[in-house]
């Protein structure tokens, strides 16, 4: 799907409001706040900037975040969690501005965290812009996820498989995928006008998930941490254009 230059206005200014959202949650975050107070704070940005919610709703989900602490990986639900000093904690978000949506995502610490748990942040944080780095006409699709799989596996850690990026436009998940990881083949080459939601989830330990009995907070099947990382980027002239960086 090519997207034109008026599509990736409206996208642009989608992606402006998930960079508030990230911003704003980030700052919010502290020892004894819960998940619920997080995703309140998100609603008053999407209130503020009269942007609709691509989260609420979504196959039932209740809320405008997903908030994923330690060993979950993703598509936890806001709640009355209490995150807790060395905790670390995913947020995941997203908006719709004019038809058009952006999703990103990021891992915090909260408070002091252990030696490990900061290397992955920084690690998921780094494998995500390798990945966008990648995201220029002519490169091919699955250049994306080996550069974001080099950088998790030298660093020892493990990507997860069963989720991945996705294309992104009209709506939050539209074709093609876009894994974090080198699946086999090289894929369709980049165009401009291609526009992604890149989002690696990266594991201290392997890269198995389990998804849990509410039927949507997913965790590494063994226990260890796990961070997740996301933009909305479009492919330009220039290279990647990142929409929704704070
Ligand atoms: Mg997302
Ligand atoms: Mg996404």
């Amino acid at each position: 799907m090519i997207r034109t230059p008026e599509e990736i206005g409206k996208m642009r200014r989608a992606g402006r409001v998930v960079a508030e959202i990230i911003a704003e949650t980030r700052a919010f975050i502290r020892p004894g706040v819960t998940t619920a107070e997080v995703d309140a704070v998100a609603r008053k940005v999407l209130e503020r900037r009269a942007a609709r919610s691509n989260f609420l709703n979504y196959h039932g989900f209740p809320a405008v975040i997903c908030t994923s602490p330690n060993n979950m990986i993703v598509h936890g639900i806001p709640g009355d969690y209490r995150v807790k000093e060395g905790d670390i904690l995913s947020v995941d978000c997203g908006a719709i501005v004019e038809g058009y949506h952006g999703d990103a995502a990021y891992t915090t610490a909260v408070g002091e965290v252990s030696p490990v748990a900061a290397r992955l942040i920084e690690v998921t944080e780094r494998s995500l812009w390798a990945g966008i780095d990648k995201m220029r006409p002519g490169n091919r699709l699955h250049e994306i996820g080996r550069a974001v799989q080099e950088v998790a596996e030298a660093a020892g850690f493990s990507v997860v498989r069963k989720y991945v990026g996705h294309a992104i436009g009209t709506a939050m998940h539209e074709e093609p995928q876009v894994p974090n990881y080198w699946p086999g083949s090289p894929g369709p080459r980049l165009r401009v006008g291609n526009v992604f939601a890149v989002e690696p989830m990266v594991n201290v330990g392997g890269p198995d998930t389990v998804e849990l009995e509410d039927g949507w907070s997913v965790v590494t099947a063994d226990g260890s941490l796990s961070a997740h990382f996301e933009h909305t980027i479009a492919v330009t002239e220039h290279g990647p254009e990142v929409l929704t960086a704070p």
